[in-house]
């Protein structure tokens, strides 16, 4: 049995651990900020501990995501804060005088987070795999020119180290959700990271693979939907916000909305937008290139960078319209939300 303490402002943790371990107990620090949170394993009647504000949960299988703070520091951008954040770029790396217009152009349209792959998976070994470590320099170049921060992904363990040497952000593709040792070297590398869901995974797995990422030491997690494989016949995924509402209201990991990988088509990527906005994502992310007849991959889900900016300027507007930050998850309590 497990189970995450939530503690009052200024506990005295020195006290919890000697009645903890007075009681034959031992308790792990899962966050140690304002209001910590313990990890304690075997039974006991958890309340009655000193400093102890309430039981956060019980025999969960996800203590670290349940323990997380609602708010992930992206290089400084705060996802799952009160500004809504925008990240975007082309899906790979390419050439320069591709990938400078598209950057400069997601800067100006005033996103916070460039994407953008140099390890790409793609399903044939045939199509084109992404420029490997050059395509990470030339993407940290263009950030670096308009002040972004940088997400990329990471295929494999032995990207892990490069990819976070160039990214304040490590992404992990949905078709990695599972690759347990990709996730246990991402979670070493000290970076936060953006785990995508698996199109045929459901949402506990998805939140065990978070926890797989915590446990290794990550110091943050984004959930990123992208669209599962269900019914669908003329888009590419069915974008899942049922289940992104219920980690909205269930866990306190920030949720970003993908609508590009969901829909596979651009027409359609700024109505699911908008409603990801609509329903509290922390963050959208989405594809876009200057000149998507010349894309190397995803060409038919790009955004030209003018769609962009319009599609920006409006889900800025609806998220001030409605309100941010969202008062159900970052109400007096940080994780008062989550509590069971
Ligand atoms: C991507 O974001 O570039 C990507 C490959 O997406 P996914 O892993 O969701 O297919
Ligand atoms: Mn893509």
């Amino acid at each position: 049995m497990s189970a995450v303490l939530l503690l009052r402002p200024g506990a005295d943790l020195a006290a919890l651990h000697a009645e903890l371990h007075r009681r034959g107990l031992s308790g792990q620090v899962l966050r140690s900020d304002e209001r910590a949170a313990v990890l304690v394993s075997g039974p006991a009647r958890l309340e009655a501990l000193p400093g102890v504000e309430h039981v956060l949960s019980q025999d969960t299988p996800h203590p670290r995501v349940e323990a997380s703070s609602p708010i992930v520091d992206v290089g400084g951008v705060a996802v799952g804060g009160p500004e809504l954040v925008i990240i975007a770029g082309p899906c790979a790396v390419e050439a320069p005088e591709l990938l400078e217009p598209t950057v400069a152009a997601v800067a100006e349209a005033g996103a916070q987070i460039v994407r953008g792959g140099a390890f790409k998976p793609r399903t044939s070994p045939y199509s084109f795999q992404g420029l490997g470590e050059p395509g990470l320099d030339l993407l940290r170049r263009a950030a670096d020119r308009h002040g972004l921060k940088v997400v990329t992904e990471a295929m494999a363990p032995a990207d892990v180290p490069a990819v976070a040497d160039h990214a304040e952000l490590l992404q992990i593709g949905a078709r990695n959700m599972q690759n347990f040792a990709l996730l246990k070297a991402a979670g070493r590398c000290g970076r936060p990271v953006l785990l995508k869901r698996g199109p045929g995974n459901k949402v506990d797995e998805w939140l065990l693979a978070a926890e797989y990422l915590l446990d290794a030491g990550a110091p943050g997690v984004l959930l990123c939907e992208r669209g599962i494989q269900a019914m669908e016949q003329p888009t590419r995924y069915t974008l899942d916000l049922g289940s992104a509402a219920y980690l909205l209201e269930h866990q306190p990991l920030p949720v970003v909305v993908d609508p590009s990988h969901a829909s596979g088509r651009r027409e359609l990527v700024p109505r699911l937008a908008r409603a990801a906005v609509a329903m509290g994502a922390a963050a959208v992310m989405v594809e876009v290139h200057v000149d998507p007849s010349r894309a190397r991959s995803d060409a038919p889900q790009a955004l030209l960078p003018l769609e962009f900016a319009r599609l920006a300027t409006e889900l800025r507007r609806l998220a001030s319209t409605l309100g941010r930050p969202d008062p159900a998850r970052l109400g007096s309590t940080p994780l008062g939300a989550f509590a069971t």
